[in-house]
């Protein structure tokens, strides 16, 4: 199969660099794309367009923005089998995960925005005793800077253009260099659904190359990015001097807490998929497992029984649940924790199996699911995120050890509880640092409630009307009667 070039996409034109980088199929680990390895010129050019296209935009009707969003998300509803093709050759997970999960996500974000804003008012107030009246008006804060990772490609992308251009802003995004084919063919779409040329733009290549020129850029007032903890630092640094607008979404180390009267089957079934689905590559995967000891032992032999039936393999292959990790060097990287396990004298259950990969994935980056036991709280592994398909899983005794042990981390992004007892359920949610827990289930997502991380796993958690709030600036007027 031919290599796929990837170009920039600024002011409604694909264009091309001077420079290009490698992209690999995680599934082969052989190069299927070029994509642009893009310099602040090309920032540059983007943010210009995009200042340029600020005023018709900014102007243009809510309903009008609107219609064109709908069209966008019918558009790619009608290639969702193309795009599912593509998201997983570039991030390697399985077609049927990108087909059931990513895309559909990616149509229903731009439909919930589009219609979200439709129903948004301004607020005002009368002050009787000095005879003033105040009302408030609303506006987009001008170009976005948009910097998405390569766990779920469209997912997290669309998740940030949606709200940025419904509320009026056009945006300069940068995906991961890693995932970048699906936004470039997302661009297409735009021109198609009559999207004016510079409301979006897309500059490929490296963060600190790229992503940095954007975060620095003076005409780019606000930043959404999503992403590691360090690199957040590294933006924050370097957005410090223009007093910018920051929305930071980043890691986690989820901790899962089952006591002994949890619903043990719902329970196993549900976090074999918390702990594995998108190979762990999805910062709300939970990595620690305490699990109360009455049913420790069961729970471990059951848990490890089901990640050893799971089927890691071709993505593209009916059956398989696990595809291929993102990259060669993050899989040195989760395997060098599993290195760790072992010279701290952990137990790997499970993990090291032989992989019986086909011919052509011999060289993909796959790994199987790995379960550790016998871990200290202070170990590496239960303190860092890991972001691959490995899980420890531990044993308490009490409820009050277990909300200590948890909450003993750095990150507070998301937790799941387990038990079939109401009060333990809320009693512990409320207490676990978590922006988001789970009670008896995972990853249910109602986009109407706040979203985010505690501590070091980001800052504000947004609703859908959050966000779109964050990329829109409220003024008050108040006028004296
Ligand atoms: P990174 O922080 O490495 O990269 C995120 C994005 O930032 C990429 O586009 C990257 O570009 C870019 N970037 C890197 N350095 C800079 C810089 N100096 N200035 C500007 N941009 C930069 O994260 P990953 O892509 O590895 O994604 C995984 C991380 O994302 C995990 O920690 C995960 O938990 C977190 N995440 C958080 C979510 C949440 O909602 N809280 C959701 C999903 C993931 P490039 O790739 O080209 O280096």
């Amino acid at each position: 199969m031919s290599t796929i070039k990837v170009q920039n996409f600024i002011n409604g034109k694909f264009c091309d660099s001077e420079k290009y980088l490698d992209s690999f199929d995680p599934s082969t680990g052989e190069v299927w794309a070029k994509i642009p390895d893009s310099t602040v010129v090309n920032v540059e050019a983007a943010v210009s367009a995009a200042k340029n296209a600020f005023p018709g935009w900014s102007a243009t009707p809510v309903q009008e923005r609107s219609k064109v969003m709908m069209k966008i998300a019918d558009l790619l509803e009608s290639r969702l089998e193309e795009f599912a093709v593509l998201e997983s050759r570039d991030q390697g997970k399985p077609v049927w995960l990108a087909r059931t999960v990513d895309i559909p996500r990616a149509v229903y974000n731009f439909r919930f925005f589009a219609t979200c804003a439709l129903h948004d008012l301004n607020r005002s107030n009368q002050m009787q005793a000095v005879d003033a009246f105040n009302y408030t008006i609303k506006m987009p804060v001008g170009v976005a800077g948009l910097i998405s990772p390569w766990n779920l490609p469209m997912y997290l992308l669309t998740f940030k253009l949606a709200p940025a251009i419904i509320a009026g802003n056009t945006v300069v995004a940068k995906p991961s260099e890693m995932t970048s084919v699906t936004a470039w063919k997302l661009a297409e779409i735009f021109n198609t659904a009559g999207l004016p040329p510079g409301v979006i733009n897309f500059v490929f290549g490296y963060g600190p190359t790229a992503g940095e020129a954007i975060v620095r850029h003076p005409g780019v007032p606000i930043v959404s990015f999503t992403g590691g903890t360090v690199t957040a630092v590294k933006l924050r640094i370097a957005a410090a001097p223009f007093s910018k607008k920051l929305s930071l979404e980043l890691g986690g180390k989820n901790p899962g807490v089952i006591f002994d009267n949890a619903d043990m089957e719902k329970c196993i079934v549900t976090t074999i998929r918390s702990s594995f689905i998108n190979q762990g590559e999805i910062c709300l995967c939970t990595s620690r497992l305490y699990v109360q000891r009455g049913v420790y032992k069961t729970f471990v032999d059951k848990f490890v029984q089901e990640a050893k039936k799971l089927v890691v393999g071709d993505p593209k292959a009916e059956g398989v649940f696990m595809g291929a990790l993102i990259s060669k060097e993050h899989l040195a990287k989760v395997k060098g924790y599993v290195d760790i396990a072992r010279q701290e004298g952990a137990s790997i259950l499970c993990g090291e199996e032989d992989l019986n990969l086909p011919a052509e994935n011999k060289n993909g980056y796959f790994m199987r699911p790995t379960v550790i036991t016998d871990v200290k709280d202070t170990s590496r592994l239960m303190t860092e995120e890991i972001f691959g398909p490995v899980v420890c899983i531990v044993p308490f005794d009490t409820t009050d050890e277990v909300i200590e042990r948890a909450n003993a981390v750095k990150y507070g992004l998301a937790a799941t509880v387990w038990s079939t007892d109401v009060t333990t359920l809320h009693r512990v949610s409320q207490k676990l640092h978590a922006g988001t827990v789970w009670a008896n289930c995972w990853l249910v997502r109602d986009l109407n409630m706040p979203f985010g991380g505690m501590k070091e796993s980001g800052t504000g958690r947004e609703s859908a009307k959050d966000s779109i709030e964050f990329f829109t600036e409220e003024k008050t007027i108040c006028v004296k009667l």
